[in-house]
């Protein structure tokens, strides 16, 4: 077995874990709630005081949608959540992948030889020609 090949057979299973993952992400929204209270401007008003919070709560999610507390608000929140959950399980596939990019050996017939329109008689510095090096 070529050296690095129990590397890569790991990171493949690892990206086959993420990918199940995410596919069992449920509804989700982009955005983030943020709770926000406010001073109505109201002289007599008790928020006047320079020490009251203001009224509210209130939880703004993207594109202006205001939620007071509830089963709205309860579904909004888990449904930011998977978002970030669906973010963090990408970026975690993006680096799981990248690690197998590097772990896997280029192919026979990978290197060079193209068949592709456009590329012949092009020098290609990254890539050079030849015995591939370490
Ligand atoms: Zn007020």
């Amino acid at each position: 077995m070529p050296e690095g090949a129990d590397e890569l057979a790991g990171l493949e299973r690892r990206r086959a874990e993420l990918y199940r993952e995410l596919g069992q992400v449920g509804d989700f929204r982009r955005g983030s709630l943020n709770e926000v209270r406010r001073k109505c401007g109201k002289p007599g008003c008790a928020c006047a005081a320079a020490d009251h919070p203001g009224h509210g709560p209130q939880w703004n999610l993207t594109r202006a949608v205001h939620l007071k507390p509830g089963p709205e608000l309860e579904k909004a929140r888990r449904e930011v959540a998977e978002y970030e959950r669906f973010r963090d399980l990408v970026g975690q596939v993006t680096e799981v992948s990248e690690e197998i990019c590097q772990a896997r050996p280029a192919a026979p017939g990978d290197a060079g030889g193209g068949a592709l329109p456009g590329t012949g008689g092009e020098k290609d510095d990254m890539h050079p020609a030849g015995p591939v090096a370490g």
